[in-house]
């Protein structure tokens, strides 16, 4: 174990491969996995389970497999596959030369199952599905054995090698593991090993038209591969017993299964089921919309990755289902963002102000700060002119109460610039604002901590040197906390989850914005150049997340001992 995992507080997971390590079990080798099933992208909740998989590898020198478990063609494609390929990636994640597929072990998974059946230990069933659940019991019943279940050795090797050759139509027969259809664990009541499915694999094409079941082909791949630590989440706990039954029958290496509670998110679902419907009933643009909690949604939303990692440290592993609220998430997000964004002056609906004392003509290039988290980033030029763009919600007529930006008479500081007067107002004929006019003192110019203070401080551009720019603002997706526990999730959609500014002005050290930069929008929250919408053509800025962070005050709350 390196000194690193000496220092870091335990969790449950680090301690069972400790004692591992301590007995020699595993001869104090520590190979782990990430199995996805390539049916869908990965969401925030995968990452997590990459978190620990990796992490748990790399803290005890040892390393961690990418293998998919694509053992349904019918779900899977390759683009799944480059999508999770792409995202563990970007996550930070190395598997090395060890990118495997269940797939590639569909030969050694038929000779094992011919070897359980020379052994008596599976038959080829007749049982139609419908028939299979009827006779699989409950929960409080046993189930009842199949007609087909004695079939003679001699005949289940000929039906099976029969059901390879394509000779049976789909559902029409399905190979079981004769194990006890008394038994409490109903994973155990002779599950299916493999179905007939004439259907084109991603992978393996039409070699194979029976595919293995998942549970059939999951504990065999880790035993091939040597795996020693299977980590996985709560729910495959129940079908531990029958992934050390099919191990056992064939004596094979046998890997540590641990399972931890999967990550919950609130306000917004984490099934690929789910997160599939919402892509194809068009609720979103497709699985990397940014208001996705997949990765890809996530990405090109604005969050780093490592804002991601240290989400996945600080949440924990617990062996209890809970839900984490999304706040936490985002305020992982804010700190990542707070110390690394460049700050920029942007105008997400802008109102023109005029200063009509300002010389005609004249442009000043002010000073201001890329970073004041960062000394190192420097600063940069900012052009100043007498007509700029303001924020709408800048300026009210009249103020209201407590109202410390601008508004008829009163005065508030340019950001890194002057201090302005409110000296008139132009309207449109529906009584809207088209223009604001202001006096400015020249002898104002600077920072907050030189000349005349005054209560407010604003942000602007430039308006003949702004850049225009699309920017979207985000919205959780669903209104309610647990979108699951609705009866119809879809009537929780948040309808107001994305609002498109399109006429947004920035400064123009924006012009030419890489795909993918972040920056902070003073006053305005974190925003990401858009990936895919944004090069070429005009600029298009995802609000990665806002800057209020409430979940800093619930901490503080806590703290305090108010909450
Ligand atoms: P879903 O329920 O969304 O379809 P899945 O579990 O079927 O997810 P897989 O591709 O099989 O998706 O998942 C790969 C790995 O990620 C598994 O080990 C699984 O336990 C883990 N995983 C999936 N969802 C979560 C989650 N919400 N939190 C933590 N780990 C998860
Ligand atoms: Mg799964």
């Amino acid at each position: 174990m390196s000194e690193e995992a000496r220092e870091k507080p335990s969790n449950f997971i680090r301690d069972i491969i400790l004692e591992h390590n301590a007995s020699g079990r595993f001869g104090g080798k520590v190979i782990t996995r990430f199995p996805p099933e390539p049916n869908g992208y990965l969401h925030i909740g995968h990452a997590k389970a990459i978190w620990i998989d990796f992490g748990m590898a790399e803290e005890f020198g040892g390393r961690c497999h990418l293998r998919f478990d694509d053992t349904n063609p019918t779900k899977e494609s390759q683009e799944y596959v480059d999508s999770i390929v792409d995202t563990v990636r970007w996550l930070g994640f190395d598997w090395g030369p060890h990118l495997y597929f269940a797939s590639d072990y569909f030969e050694q998974l038929y000779v094992w199952a011919v070897e359980l059946i020379r052994a008596g230990r599976a038959y080829v069933d007749d049982l139609t599905a419908d028939q299979m659940a009827e006779y699989r019991g409950t929960l409080t019943e046993p189930g009842r054995e199949s007609p087909y279940r004695d079939r003679s050795v001699e005949e289940n090797l000929d039906l099976f090698s029969r059901m390879r050759a394509g000779e049976f139509e789909d559902g029409t027969k399905t190979l079981r593991a004769k194990i006890d259809m008394a038994s409490g664990n109903i994973n155990l009541r002779d599950p299916v090993m493999y179905r007939i499915r004439k259907a084109t694999h991603h992978r393996t094409g039409d070699a194979w038209c029976i595919y293995p079941m998942y549970d059939w082909a999951h504990g065999q791949s880790d035993s091939i591969e040597g795996i020693t630590h299977s980590i996985c989440t709560l729910e495959y706990e129940d079908h531990r017993p029958l992934y050390d039954w099919y191990l056992d029958q064939l004596g094979v290496h046998h890997p540590q299964q641990i399972e931890f509670a999967r990550l919950n998110l609130s306000h917004t679902v984490l099934s690929k089921r789910k997160l599939l419907q919402l892509v194809e009933q068009e609720k979103v643009s497709g699985w990397d919309d940014p208001r996705m909690p997949t990765l890809a949604g996530l990405r090109r939303r604005g969050y780093t990755p490592e804002a991601i990692r240290d989400f996945c440290e600080r949440i924990g592993v617990a062996k209890a289902d809970n839900v984490v609220d999304i706040a936490h998430l985002e305020h992982c997000l804010r700190e990542d963002l707070n110390r690394r964004a460049f700050r920029r002056l942007a105008v997400l609906r802008p109102l023109r102000l005029v200063i009509e004392n300002y010389p005609e003509g004249k442009v000043e290039e002010l000073e201001a700060v890329n970073n004041p988290e960062d000394p190192s980033a420097g600063v940069r030029r900012v052009p100043f002119s007498g007509v700029l763009y303001i924020e709408q919600e800048d300026f009210r007529d009249p103020a209201p109460p407590k109202y410390f930006r601008l508004s008829p008479g009163a005065e508030v500081r340019l950001r890194y610039a002057y201090i302005v007067k409110c000296t008139g107002v132009s309207r449109a004929p529906d009584g809207s604002i088209t223009e604001v006019r202001c006096a400015y003192d020249p002898d104002s110019r600077g920072g907050d901590s030189r000349g005349r203070k005054v209560k407010g401080t604003i942000h602007w551009v430039s308006a003949s040197h702004a850049v225009p720019a699309e920017v979207r603002l985000y919205d959780h997706l669903f209104t309610v906390p647990k979108p699951d526990d609705a009866e119809d999730w879809a009537t929780v959609l948040n309808p107001h989850s994305l609002e498109r500014l399109r006429t947004c002005r920035l400064e123009p050290s924006l012009v030419g914005a890489a795909p993918g930069e972040r920056y902070q929008f003073e006053r305005q929250g974190y925003f990401c150049v858009d990936s895919r919408d944004s090069a070429p053509g005009p600029l298009v800025f995802n609000r990665t997340v806002g800057l209020r962070d409430t979940w800093a005050k619930i901490e503080k709350g806590e703290r305090r001992g108010t909450l």
